[in-house]
């Protein structure tokens, strides 16, 4: 029997809009187009699982507005189990308000929101898990709740997947017990800057493939005129590899999983299949 995929993260609303230029400080421009994306590492990833068959529920905090309601929807539609998805009163659904100019330059502020509250009602989740099953993890939430769910599955025989994106320093311990550490090239320096030293590391590197503790699998040959959007790649690598392990796949078949979930991201919008919210 298949083991479960349980994602503990974040989900976020990007509002974008395109604008002539930057606006200067005390300046206002106007957008033009208003799209509204559903995002947020953690809810990618669990769509990018599900999709690839997983049987996935998604843990952390939305706020008690209509974009926390919509993406609710959303996730249950795609087939992602929601009920550990919590309602926050008085903070908004995790928003990134993104501006792209003409000459293709984007700014972004990004409001964490409800992405800050995930504590141990999160954490508790991770309590219905054993072996067979798979915690997959990235670092929109708070890194304390990172940590302390990734050393409860790790102790109650569950794979730990820690997507150490975006980057941050995480305690040795953490590090180690990740089955495996996935990270892009960027993230593998600032890795190996750190000194920290991974059990089992997974490199993407984006159209060359990736490599798991020394076995290198070749990308998915796309056309470089084929590349529409590169943004939720390394999401939709995540999240089909966590549903090829909880399947039992190997590492190999797990890896050809992925690889081939990256190179569909790559060829559309947004960072999920249909990503309007
Ligand atoms: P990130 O999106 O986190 O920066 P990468 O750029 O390494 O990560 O991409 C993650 C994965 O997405 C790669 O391992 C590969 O599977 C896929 N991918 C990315 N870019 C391409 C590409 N140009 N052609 C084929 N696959 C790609």
């Amino acid at each position: 029997m298949s083991g479960r995929v349980l994602v503990l993260g974040s989900l976020n609303v990007d509002l974008v809009t395109r604008v002539e230029r930057h606006p200067r400080p005390g300046e206002t421009v106007a957008g033009e187009g208003l799209a509204r994306l559903a995002g947020g590492k953690g809810a990618n990833q669990a769509v990018a699982a599900a999709a690839a068959g997983g049987s996935v529920t998604m843990v952390g905090c939305v706020g008690d507005d209509a974009e926390g309601d919509a993406y609710r929807s959303r996730l249950e539609a795609r087939g992602v189990d929601v009920s550990r998805l919590r309602a926050v009163d008085g903070t908004p659904t995790g928003t990134a308000l993104v501006q792209v100019s003409d000459a293709g330059e984007n700014t972004i502020v990004v409001v964490p929101g409800a992405n800050a509250e995930p504590d141990e009602r999160e954490v508790a989740a991770v309590d219905d898990l054993g072996p067979g099953d798979v915690l997959l993890l990235q670092l929109e939430v708070p890194r304390t709740v990172v940590c302390v769910a990734a050393r409860r599955a790790a102790g109650r025989g569950a794979r730990v997947v820690l997507n150490i994106a975006p980057y941050a320093a995480l305690p040795p311990d953490v590090v180690a017990l990740a089955d495996p550490l996935v990270a892009n090239e960027h993230e593998m320096q600032a890795l190996a800057e750190s000194g920290s030293r991974p059990a089992s590391l997974l490199v993407t590197f984006g159209a060359n493939g990736a490599t798991w503790d020394g076995v290198t699998r070749p990308a998915v040959s796309v056309d470089a005129g084929d590349v529409v959007d590169t943004t939720g790649a390394g999401d939709a690598f995540c999240g089909a590899l966590a549903a090829a392990l909880a399947g039992g796949a190997d590492r190999e078949a797990a890896m050809d999983a992925a690889l081939r979930a990256g190179a569909d991201a790559v060829l559309r919008e947004g960072a999920q299949a249909d990503p309007y919210l």
